[in-house]
This record gives structure tokens, C-alpha cells and sequence, in this order.
């Protein structure tokens, strides 16, 4: 049976999202059913929003880092009960047969993975129509079980939820590309790269923070940055300390140029970040080939990763609820607040780290 519920909407290309009921399609035997809590606001759901990189469908329920409530399960779920704390983020299935299924990176599922809230425009990972039905801004949700996270007793909510996507997404080049003694640069100091500081240290890393806001260098230090760059620095001193740099920026606003001078020859710049569509990568062949520097793309993370992330951080809580006044914290505001938010976000007017927004 179909589920009437409320959602925020966004209407069209750049509206301001309005509360309007929604409703659900029926309850599939491989999915659960849960009562939503709170969710994260990625920079993602600013950018499909305003649909900056063509693969948005309206009208649409964005949101891909909701914690929730199990309330039903599907015919076929034996793994979830009622009652299960549950996170969903960025996929809600994958064909679960091939190689990078099989082995828990979802993410890169060959034939695509259907995300939370694609639809056609997103191509291979819109096959099913999600747009309005999907996303996590919504007071209930129906997901595919596979994808609906157990969050570890302990971990609170407004913890779990930037982990989600921003904290998955760093997580896994952290694991891919570094080991304790790397020396690795985080760029853009926003959700993403404040998750990547946080989980780099638990992974034995201390990072280099890279930022073009001269302001953040405490919080960055207290998040557990060893050092601080800003690009007003003369960044000549810097040039090729890094052994890896995962750059989380929104927007091409240094040419890729600058990110790889910083790296050692034989580097690697991980970009996370994703720009508009047409911002592209420029660089020229002759360095790349002659640094033997790479440059690689990683996309949220999969089950294995977030089962990991989730493990290291249930037993490192002290750590990253830190009462240390220079943190720049989780902001929680109401569900109410979203469109404030949302616009504070993308004009960096935010406190915190990341808005958690709250039913
Ligand atoms: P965020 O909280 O807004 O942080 C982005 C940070 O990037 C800012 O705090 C700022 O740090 C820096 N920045 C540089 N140029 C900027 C600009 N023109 N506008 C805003 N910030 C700028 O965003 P987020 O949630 O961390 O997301 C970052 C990016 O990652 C977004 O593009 C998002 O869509 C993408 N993303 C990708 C994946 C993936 O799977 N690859 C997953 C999640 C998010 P400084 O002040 O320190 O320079
Ligand atoms: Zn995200």
C-alpha cells in the first residue's frame, strides 16, 4: 500500500523547499519503513537544489544523512527490526550482484546504484523514479534494508548524521590512499573536510588543513589539523610536502594547478568536492606525466567503509563530541529552518560544521 506522509519539497530549479504532504510508494519486501529524526544538510543538497550539476529532477525531496526509526519491515528483511536506530544516506539500492557489491563498495556498483533521491536526469544512478519520494527531508521513509545503517548503540544521533555522506565520503579515500606517517593536506574546511580531520586522526594520520579562510585555523587545529594553509599564505613553502590531498572545495575557486604543486611527485589529489557541471578539470599533461602526480575522483562510500567509520567512531566518542570551545560544532535547527540554512550554507555564513536539521 502506498504511505501518505510530509516532506520538504523543492518545487523547481532554485524554489525555497515548502513542507507538502507526499506519498510513498508501497512497501517493497526487501525495504524498511521508518519514522525520520533528523538529517544532515549536505552541500550536495544545495547543489541539487539549484540542479548546478544537471542530474536534478522536480519537484524533489532532497536529504542524504537521516537518522530514523524502524516501524515496518518488508516481507523479506530478516536483518532489521522495529525499533532499529537506522542512518540513510546517498544510495538507497545496487544491483547487489556484481564484483563492487559483492564486496561492500556499493558506490561503484557497475551497473549503478539507484540514489536516495535520482531520478532519470542522474542517468545510471536515476533508473527508478525517487525524486519526490526519496530524499531524507521527509517524516517517513521506505529504503531498501541493505542501505538503511545500523547506527551503534551510543552514537548520538546529531553525531551519526554528518558521518553519513560527508564523513563516508572522506572516510574512503582516507582508507584507499593513506596509513599512518602520510602526509595528507584536507581542502575547504566545511563539512567534509572538518569529518576528514576528525577521522584522519583516529586513523593515525595528522592532516594539514587547507583553507582559504584565514578564520578557521583554530578550529581546525582543535579538530586535530597538525598545521594550517591558507591561501593567502605564500604557498611556495608548501610546495610538494604532501604525500595525498583530498580536496572537498564546492567550487573551482583555485585552479587544480595549486592543489598539485603542493603534493609530492607521485602524489595523490583526491577530489571529493564537486563543482558545477562545466567547471572543469585543468591541468597540463607534461607536469602530470612528469610528476607521476594522480588525480582521482571518489564518490560517498559504501557499506564496508561506513561499517568501519561507524565501528571507529562508536569507540572514539569522547574524542569527537570534544567539549573544546575552539570546535566549530554541529548547529541543530529545526526542520522549520531549512531554506535559512540552506542559504547560509552556500553564502559560508554557518557557525558550525554542519546543520543537523531536526522534525
Ligand atoms: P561545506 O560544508 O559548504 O564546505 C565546503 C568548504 O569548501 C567551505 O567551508 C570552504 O572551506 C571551501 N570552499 C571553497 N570554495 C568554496 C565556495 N565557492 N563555496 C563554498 N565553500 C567553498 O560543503 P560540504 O558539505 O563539505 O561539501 C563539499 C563538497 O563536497 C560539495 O561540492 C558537495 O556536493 C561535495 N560532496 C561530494 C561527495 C562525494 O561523494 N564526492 C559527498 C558529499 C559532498 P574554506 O573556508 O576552508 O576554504
Ligand atoms: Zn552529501
Amino acid at each position: 500500500m502506498s504511505l501518505e506522509t510530509e516532506a520538504y519539497v523543492c518545487k523547481a530549479k532554485g524554489e525555497p523547499l515548502k513542507l507538502e504532504k507526499i506519498v510513498l510508494p508501497p512497501l517493497e519486501a526487501n525495504e524498511v519503513e521508518c519514522d525520520m529524526v533528523c538529517c544532515g544538510l549536505c552541500h550536495t543538497d544545495c547543489h541539487m537544489c539549484t540542479n548546478d550539476w544537471g542530474i536534478s529532477d522536480f519537484p524533489m525531496v532532497p536529504g542524504h544523512e537521516g537518522v530514523g526509526i524502524v516501524r515496518a519491515v518488508g516481507s523479506a528483511v530478516s536483518t532489521h527490526a522495529v525499533g532499529d536506530r537506522v542512518g540513510i544516506a546517498w544510495m538507497r539500492d545496487s544491483c547487489q550482484a556484481c564484483e563492487a557489491c559483492l564486496c561492500g563498495r556499493e558506490n561503484i556498483c557497475q551497473p549503478g546504484y539507484q540514489g536516495t533521491f535520482l531520478s532519470k536526469s542522474a542517468g545510471v544512478w536515476g533508473k527508478k523514479p525517487y525524486n519526490l519520494t526519496g530524499g531524507c527531508f521527509s517524516k517517513v521513509m521506505r529504503v531498501a534494508a541493505r542501505f538503511a545503517f545500523k547506527i551503534p548503540e551510543g552514537v548520538p544521533d546529531d553525531v551519526a548524521c554528518p558521518l553519513l555522506c560527508g564523513g563516508g565520503t572522506v572516510y574512503e579515500p582516507l582508507c584507499d590512499y593513506c596509513e599512518p606517517g602520510t602526509q595528507l593536506g584536507v581542502a575547504g574546511i566545511g563539512g567534509l573536510g572538518t569529518a576528514a580531520i576528525k577521522l584522519a586522526k583516529l586513523r593515525g594520520v595528522t592532516p594539514t588543513a587547507i583553507s582559504s579562510s584565514p578564520h578557521k585555523k583554530q578550529a581546525a587545529l582543535a579538530a586535530g589539523a597538525k598545521d594550517f594553509v591558507c591561501f593567502d599564505d605564500d604557498l611556495a613553502a608548501w610546495a610538494g610536502k604532501f604525500d595525498v590531498i583530498i580536496d572537498t572545495s564546492p567550487a573551482n575557486t583555485q585552479p587544480a594547478a595549486t592543489y598539485l604543486n603542493l603534493l609530492k611527485f607521485g602524489g595523490t589529489y583526491c577530489r571529493v568536492g564537486i563543482p558545477a557541471a562545466g567547471e572543469g578539470f585543468k591541468y597540463d599533461w607534461i607536469p602530470l606525466i612528469f610528476t607521476q602526480r594522480k588525480v582521482v575522483g571518489s564518490i560517498v562510500t559504501g557499506s564496508k567503509c561506513m561499517h568501519s567509520m561507524f565501528n571507529l567512531v562508536k569507540d572514539n566518542l569522547d574524542f569527537l563530541q570534544a567539549d573544546n570551545p575552539d570546535l566549530q560544532n554541529i548547529e541543530k535547527v529545526p526542520f522549520s529552518q531549512a531554506n535559512a540554512a540552506m542559504k547560509n550554507l552556500v553564502e559560508r555564513k554557518n557557525k558550525g560544521y554542519r546543520y543537523v536539521l531536526v522534525w
